[in-house]
């Protein structure tokens, strides 16, 4: 027996047909004494329903009442998940994220969880309830209704699990696990069975979207062990884990088989560029850097070349999105300081490869480079990290390069 969190995303509870089912799975989980609680996302397609209605009034809502509408969508939920665990014989009781009390600071659309109140939540359990909690809400400390952003069920669900010491999170989605890459790409793909909290957020904060990144960051922080799994396949419960399937993510353990690569993340969504014959002295990377920030855009992979008579060339990457503000931005801090010519490109894609096994090994990024090299791809950029080396190639080579380093590093399906 075991005290679980499941949380189900908006495709487990798009239908009434599939909240039932929910609930069926639920029942099985009590049946075997497991104490259960359930955070939900709205249906499916209802936040963005949501969101649209608010813009076709105004494209910058009030904040406050924006979070008044965007919380409906689980409100509708909970208490549609109860009615059916409760037609079951579960007993149920449904809270929305002020009834429960999820404390959260009063940054509307983006708020943070601060305190979680238990005390309702562990005599429900022992009364041999199951609770059944909005995802994504909160509220602040003057009673005003907060949401975590999109996606943030996800954190709900860790943050409650923290809060109550829950022996596993479960991540209920329409994927079964988290992939060595994304099977669109390479069919070989495999399902990972377990992945570190590190390695997670590489993949996620790469494009790899199956969790809300801050739930990845929360769940490292408290340790606690996540699993995602599938709301369409049935549960095992004749293995010693809770479930035999989906992707644990949870701390490293010496145990744990050390592969060398976990996954193969990228990201297609990357820009760069370069600021030619700049003079090498003191200060000029914040010269340059410094606006960037200033106007908001995040930089990601910095390269400055050694300098030849001088002068120097700046390259670095941002989101496709920021390409053409930094650009602007750019060629401003270009004539402030005298430099040659400001170069765009959003021609681009970088791949990574993600692994703690890279920590104790040495060798993997010329066998990477070794790889590319052999497939005729060039190399724009490199950056490394202790868990992460990553690439910035053309995008035409984003698909090769991908399945070209999943082969070489073994990562297919055996
Ligand atoms: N319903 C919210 C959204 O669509 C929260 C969530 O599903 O996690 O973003
Ligand atoms: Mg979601």
């Amino acid at each position: 027996m075991a005290l679980i969190v499941q949380k189900f995303g908006g495709t487990s509870v798009g239908t009434v047909e599939r909240i039932e089912n929910v609930a069926q799975r639920i029942k099985k989980f009590r049946d075997r004494g497991d104490d259960i609680v359930v955070v939900v996302s709205a249906m499916s397609g209802e936040t963005n329903r949501l969101v649209a209605l608010a813009q076709s009034i105004d494209d910058k809502p009030n904040a406050r009442e924006y979070d008044v509408l965007l919380s409906t969508g689980e409100q509708v939920t909970i208490a549609l998940l109860s009615m059916a665990l409760n037609k079951l014989g579960v007993p149920a009781r449904s809270y929305t994220g002020t009834q429960v009390h999820i404390l959260t600071d009063s940054a509307h659309n983006k708020a943070r969880i601060l305190d979680i109140e238990e005390k309702n939540m562990r005599s429900n359990l022992n009364e041999g309830k199951v609770i059944v909690v909005a995802g994504f809400q909160g509220v602040d400390e003057e009673g005003n209704i907060t949401t975590l952003g999109r996606g943030g069920s996800d954190t709900t669900a860790v943050a409650l699990a923290a809060a109550l010491k829950a022996d596993e999170c479960q991540i209920y989605t329409d994927v079964d696990g988290v992939y060595t890459t994304d099977p669109r790409v390479v069919p070989e793909a495999r399902r990972l069975d377990k992945i570190t909290f590190e390695e997670m957020l590489e993949m996620a904060s790469l494009g790899s979207k199956v969790l809300q990144i801050r739930a990845v960051e929360f769940a490292g922080k408290y340790n606690v062990p996540l699993r995602v799994l599938s709301s369409f396949d049935e549960p095992n419960f004749d293995s010693d884990d809770h479930t035999n399937n989906g992707t644990l993510i949870t701390y490293e353990e010496d145990e744990m088989e050390q592969a060398l690569i976990s996954g193969i993340a990228f990201n297609r969504d990357e820009a760069k560029l370069t600021i030619l014959g700049v003079p090498d002295k003191p200060g000029v990377a914040y010269s340059i850097l410094g606006p960037i920030g200033d106007s908001n855009v995040e930089i990601d992979m910095i390269i400055q070349n050694i300098s030849a008579d001088g002068t120097t060339d700046f390259t670095f990457t941002v989101h496709r999105n920021d390409l053409e503000e930094a650009q602007r931005v750019l060629t401003q801090v270009a004539n402030d300081l005298g430099a040659r010519e400001v170069k765009g490109d959003d021609k681009i894609v970088k791949i990574s490869l993600v692994g703690v096994g890279m920590r104790s090994h040495a060798g993997i990024a010329s066998k990477m480079f070794k790889s590319l090299a052999e497939e005729g791809i060039n190399i724009i950029m490199i950056a490394t990290s202790e868990i992460k080396i990553s690439v910035v190639v053309d995008e035409k080579y984003l698909e090769l390069g991908v399945r070209t380093l999943h082969s070489a590093f073994g990562l297919e399906e055996k």
